[in-house]
């Protein structure tokens, strides 16, 4: 266990150093605490023992600018103990106020600094578990089980910010709507099983191209989600136009390329998809516009026989 003692007297250091090796931990010793704060960057300690008063910079300031690097991270979360010589109470108020998480005299017996050390570091190793399911179960409930794709609620989420974005900074903004081609009659006649296999490979289709954008910069936070059933959209919050056509084309051709054979889609023998697109001006429109034109579009290309864009 890594401790970040940060003490200005070289004696009490030294002291508390060898005290603290002979509990088994590993010691770093900060001189003030400037210092300190340099150092819990670097060192990321499981516990910070905290002088109180110290040239440069002082006890509390050092433990107000922790507390504010930590704020700024997910889950951490470091405990520290203040020290200092007299056991009053104003000290112990002002250092649990200050962001301190308990304070002992320096010369507490060796049993219940190691106690304490102990508890701290116990609910510290607690919390740090807490997060990580914490953040565990937030990506599992942005996330469609399914096909892994985001979730419908997700991309609510997310759209929202894109788009006032994409209106503040006068950027044009679009979507695509995609939808499996009589998906009911895949389902009819493979099973539901197979229709739900087919949904994953058609996902994971869509997120590769869009990936693919992605990473060659043609598109920037571009994503795809499970809209609803065999429905899926796509959001490109930085495209040009010609981006935005090529994707729906590479994302319709991609489908029909995975061959998976569909006989009741009579037209094609394999599973197909149709696209509706908007490509709009955020600053002069309205997002739920976006949604219906791109909707509308959708309709318009499976009456026009499906495998298809219609992207104006
Ligand atoms: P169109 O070409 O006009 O889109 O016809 P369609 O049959 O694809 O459209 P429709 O909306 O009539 O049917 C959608 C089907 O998608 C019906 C539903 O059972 C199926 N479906 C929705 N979600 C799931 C799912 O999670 N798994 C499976 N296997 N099927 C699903
Ligand atoms: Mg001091
Ligand atoms: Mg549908
Ligand atoms: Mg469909």
């Amino acid at each position: 266990m890594k401790i970040l003692l940060v003490e200005d007297s070289r004696a009490m250091a030294a002291v508390m150093s060898v005290r603290l090796a002979s509990f088994g931990y590993e010691v770093t010793v900060a001189e003030h605490g400037e210092a300190a704060v340099a150092q819990f960057a670097q060192l990321a300690p499981d516990l910070i023992l905290m002088d109180i008063e110290m040239p440069v910079m002082n006890g509390f300031e050092a433990t107000a600018r922790i507390r504010a690097i930590e704020a700024t991270q997910d889950w951490a979360w470091t405990p520290i103990l203040f020290l200092t010589a007299s056991d009053t109470q104003e000290n112990l108020i002002t250092a649990i106020e200050a962001g301190g998480d308990d304070f002992l005299v320096k010369s507490v017996p060796e049993a219940v600094l190691q106690a304490k050390m102990k508890a701290m570091t116990r609910i510290a190793a607690l919390r740090k578990r807490l997060s990580v399911a914490n953040r565990l179960l937030k990506e599992q409930a942005s996330r469609d089980g399914l096909t892994g794709l985001s979730n419908r609620r997700h991309m609510d989420l997310t759209l929202d910010l894109a788009w006032s974005e994409a209106r503040e900074s006068g950027r044009p903004f679009a979507l695509l709507m995609l939808d499996i081609d009589h998906f009911k009659k895949y389902n009819d006649h493979y099973g539901h099983l197979a229709g739900d296999d087919c949904l994953r490979a058609v996902a994971h289709a869509l997120s590769g191209v869009v990936e693919r954008f992605n990473a060659e910069r043609l598109t920037e936070g571009a994503f795809a989600a499970r809209y609803g059933g065999e429905e899926f959209a796509v959001l490109m919050p930085v495209a040009s136009k010609p981006v935005y056509e090529r994707i729906a084309e590479t994302v319709i051709a991609e489908v029909r390329g995975l061959a998976i054979p569909h006989e009741r889609n009579a037209d094609w023998g394999v599973v197909t998809t149709s696209v509706g697109g908007a490509f709009i001006d955020a600053a002069n429109d309205e997002l739920m516009h976006v949604f219906r034109t791109a909707d509308e579009r959708l309709y318009a290309a499976k009456e026009a026989g499906r495998n298809r864009a219609v992207l104006a």
